[in-house]
């Protein structure tokens, strides 16, 4: 049976210090679910950190990005050959990414084939800007995103793959408010189709598609409750241990029910 996922990503927030300490409120207010998987993104710095105090048998770690060669003469960069004993996912091709470092569909392309090829699972975020919502381009893009950020993806790597489906107009960085249910169904089975087109049925039906979109603890229930959406990803409300304690607690009732 497919867990379901939680991922906390922090984005550039918490010093060290202050990365620890929330870690430190999530073990103490986040209930251990044998259905649900709890991933926690913080910045870089605190990777090595954290994953030293991390219980692992609970909370896995995940980047928030790496970069597409292994090693080299690329100043400020973190490759995913050097995380590759810290963290057991990375997020790639966030909107963020794509939108404030010009990060190309070939770049996120690499980036996945890079944390691919050391033991890394990619947790590939794709989705429309209002812009292109308004103009009728919602699949195209997903289409376009999902088929090149696979492109040197094998069916045996497939499963451990995760897609989030993010519209960058529901993300509370850029303002947004969070998606219709229904406009995220679609978007989901949307992507298990094109997943279908490219590895068959039983990979689009293993794999994982999440919603991310200024999830809180009082909607949370109701995105992981439509069929075909396997979890969240989460921004703002995993900063507040209490709210994302809740996002879990929704996340157990839904798998629960779905039992
Ligand atoms: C995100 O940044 O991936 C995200 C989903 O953010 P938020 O929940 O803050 O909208």
């Amino acid at each position: 049976m497919k867990r379901t996922l939680v991922i906390a990503n922090w984005k550039m927030n918490l010093n060290t210090h202050e990365a620890s300490m929330l870690l430190h409120r999530y073990h103490q207010h986040i209930a251990t679910h044998r259905d649900i998987e709890v991933v926690v993104a913080p910045s870089m710095l605190s990777l090595q950190p954290l994953s030293q105090e991390i219980d692992r048998h609970r909370f896995r770690l995940s980047a928030q990005d790496g970069y597409y060669k292994d090693e080299g003469g690329f100043t400020g960069e973190v490759s995913f050959a050097m995380m590759r004993d810290l963290v057991h996912y990375s997020i790639i091709g966030h909107s963020a990414r794509r939108i404030y470092f010009n990060e190309t569909l070939e770049v996120v392309r690499e980036k996945v084939a890079a944390a691919v090829r050391n033991g890394i699972a990619p947790i590939i975020c794709i989705g429309e800007t209002k812009q292109e919502r308004d103009s009728g381009e919602t699949k195209q893009v997903i289409h376009d995103q999902l088929t090149t950020a696979l492109r040197n993806v094998t069916s045996d790597e497939i499963e451990n793959i995760v897609i989030a489906y993010e519209p960058v107009w529901a993300i509370s960085t850029f303002d947004g408010e969070p998606a219709k249910p229904d406009d995220m169904k679609k978007a989901l089975d949307y992507i298990r189709f094109q997943v279908r087109e490219l590895y068959g049925e039983r990979a689009a039906a293993d794999i994982r598609v999440l919603y991310g979109g200024s999830v809180s603890d009082q909607d949370a229930a109701a995105f992981i409750g439509i069929e075909g959406c396997d979890g969240v990803l989460v921004g703002a409300a995993s900063l507040n241990y209490a709210k994302f304690a809740g996002i879990v607690d929704a996340a157990y009732r839904v798998a629960r029910e779905r039992e």
